[in-house]
């Protein structure tokens, strides 16, 4: 038992994104006592912090919402087909609101360490507001993509300028009407917000290390008849939304794109460019992400459609992808991007050919020339899935640190747990399917069996519930395995840590599928928590 008289919780959730509220909101169903921290001044996660202009959905906003509760589904309305992130903002500030969710939120408070107790088989949290309390089971909803990388340039400091990000854009904008706008970054955060910032910028310059394959959105106000009969057929839809292999809606091919003929196979990828949908060309053939010579048609198919629309020939090849496969990184989804390039006053400077030595008090400074700026953008990415779990101390059985058990990478049983951390749960951690998938699908998907989990413990008698280490290890390798029959490890992306310098090069999220995933996920339950330790009746006994 305690022996002080710090607060005890059954249950202490860290973040309040779209994982850590519908947490929340399963642990009360429970009746068990919990609290949430979350680091914002308010609910939302990544809608709470990514308010730079464009932001918006990359997945249909009728599949990227809760599934959990038809009535919420049905009283929703979406007003674009990919909302905004103002929309999406209030959507999940209703949620809140609607499942009274807040009272057991502490905002703006960040979560420093979590310390296990062996003896008393708890978790010591302690928050940057001083915040000291117990908790049994602590759950992160800590986000894949909400730790900002550090952007390793040189100079930012002495900018003398506007210096902001789009992962921290603040909530009262920011004034670029009539100013020299630079932008740094050219991944879905940069492609989003470059056709807007530059229909208020006086001139705006796009600083690109790595070109990326971005896909027309075709965004459009939703369609009062298609929100109706969508939501008449809701069941159906989730339903198959849970059979897709990423969550997403779309139809999936049964051939090679290589036995196809050429104009077939073209004229496929054209209907995929007119869906707006970014799962479409990896879904129209079964080896587009597998063999690199069906991949290489794809690719040479967006290059095309890159050099129509961008006038410059000089431009359009320097805003052509090549040398990583397409799809290997997660595809962006844009609206007027590459014909932003088109405008007199925005700039394109290709980092690859003179890069960046630093920014200096006036702009940026390339090896060839000084750009002067007013504002400064940076869309510089993410420390991302292992980034906001390792930036808690989080310290397990014996005061192993998190961060050492992952030296050589991050491994984990189903994304779930981590061996000789018990009672520690991860949303969407590393080796589920979180951001290869509609995430949301993903999210929901792991709360639930996480509530399950702390039903079923209570239920047994069960004190502590943690991975055994070999199972652990068969996941890892059979995560690996399935990433390695892929070609995306062949890109540098954030998938594999490759973005942050020094980050073990292991490529996190599962790519087996959802429902291979769910699957899986199900049979251990079944039998028994098969790959878990279930300590009777404590953890050290
Ligand atoms: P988050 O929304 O990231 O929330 C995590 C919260 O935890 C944050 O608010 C953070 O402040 C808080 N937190 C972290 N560490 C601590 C701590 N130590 N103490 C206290 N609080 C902490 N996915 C899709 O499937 N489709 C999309 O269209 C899509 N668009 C995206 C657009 C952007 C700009 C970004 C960055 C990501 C996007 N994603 C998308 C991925 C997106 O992150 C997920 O879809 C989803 O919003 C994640 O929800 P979450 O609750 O798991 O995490
Ligand atoms: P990102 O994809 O990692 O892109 C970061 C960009 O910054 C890259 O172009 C990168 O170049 C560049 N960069 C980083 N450090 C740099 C440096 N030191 N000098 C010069 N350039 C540098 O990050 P993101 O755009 O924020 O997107 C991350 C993920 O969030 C996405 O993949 C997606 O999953 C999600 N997201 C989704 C949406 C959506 O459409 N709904 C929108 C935004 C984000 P290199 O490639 O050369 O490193």
């Amino acid at each position: 038992m305690p022996t002080d008289d710090r607060p005890e919780y059954d249950v202490v959730i860290v973040g309040a994104g779209l994982a850590g509220l519908y947490m929340l909101h399963r642990v009360r169903g429970l009746g068990l006592s919990v609290r949430v921290y979350e680091a914002g001044d308010g609910v939302g996660g990544t809608w709470y912090w990514n308010r730079y202009p464009g932001a918006r959905c990359d997945v249909p906003s009728l599949e990227y919402s809760y599934s959990f509760d038809p009535q919420l589904e049905q009283e929703w309305e979406w007003s674009e087909r990919y909302a905004t992130q103002p929309e999406i903002l209030r959507y999940i500030e209703h949620v809140a609101d609607r499942y009274d969710l807040r009272r057991d939120i502490t905002l703006g408070t960040r979560v420093e360490s979590v310390i296990r107790d062996d003896e008393a088989n708890r978790w010591a949290v302690t928050t940057d507001a001083g915040e000291e309390v117990w908790a049994t089971f602590v759950i992160t909803a800590a986000g894949c993509l909400s730790a900002p990388k550090p952007p390793e340039i040189g100079g930012l400091d002495s900018f003398a300028g506007t210096l902001v990000s789009t992962s921290a854009w603040p909530a009262d904008g920011v004034d670029l009407a009539g100013k020299r706008v630079g932008v740094i970054g050219t991944g879905s955060s940069g492609i989003q917000s470059i056709p807007l910032i530059a229909e208020q910028a006086a001139s705006l310059t796009v600083f690109q290390r790595t070109p990326n394959y971005s896909l027309p959105a075709h965004n459009a106000p939703l369609d009062p008849a298609v929100q109706r009969d969508w939501k008449a057929r809701y069941r159906e839809h989730r339903a198959a939304v849970l059979q897709a292999r990423t969550g997403i809606l779309v139809e999936r091919g049964t051939r090679s794109a290589l036995e196809v003929d050429p104009d077939e196979r073209s004229a496929r990828y054209a209907q995929c460019w007119d869906s707006g949908l970014f799962a479409c060309i990896p879904a129209s053939y079964t080896d587009i992400i597998t063999d690199l010579d069906a991949n290489e048609t794809a690719a040479e198919f967006v290059r095309g459609r890159i050099r129509e629309i961008v006038r410059d020939p000089d431009v359009a090849e320097a805003l052509t992808p090549r040398g990583y496969p397409f799809g290997t990184k997660r595809i962006c989804l844009d609206t007027g991007y590459y014909d932003t390039f088109n405008q007199e006053h925005v700039t394109l400077v290709d980092l690859r050919r003179t890069p960046l030595v630093a920014v200096t008090p006036e702009g940026v400074q390339t090896t060839e020339e000084e750009f002067g700026l007013d504002v400064l953008v940076l869309a510089t990415g993410f420390d991302a899935v292992t980034g906001p779990l390792l930036r808690m101390d989080i310290r397990g059985r014996d005061g192993v640190h998190l961060r050492d058990a992952w030296a050589g990478g991050p491994h984990s049983y189903l994304g779930l747990q981590v061996a000789g951390f018990p009672n520690l749960f991860t949303i969407t951690g590393p080796g589920s399917p979180s951001v290869v998938s509609n995430v949301v699908v993903s999210i929901e998907q792991h709360v639930d069996w996480i509530a399950e989990c702390l039903r079923y413990l209570r239920e047994h008698g069960v004190a502590a519930i943690e991975p055994d280490a070999d199972a652990e290890a068969a996941w890892a390798q059979h995560v690996h395995d399935v990433a390695a029959a892929t070609l995306y490890p062949q890109a540098p992306s954030w998938f594999v840590g490759a973005n942050v310098p020094g980050k073990p090069r292991v490529f996190m999220p599962y790519l087996g599928g959802v429902p291979a995933y769910r699957q899986k996920c199900a049979e251990v339950v079944e039998a028994g928590y098969e790959g878990f330790v279930l300590h009777r009746p404590a953890v050290h006994a």
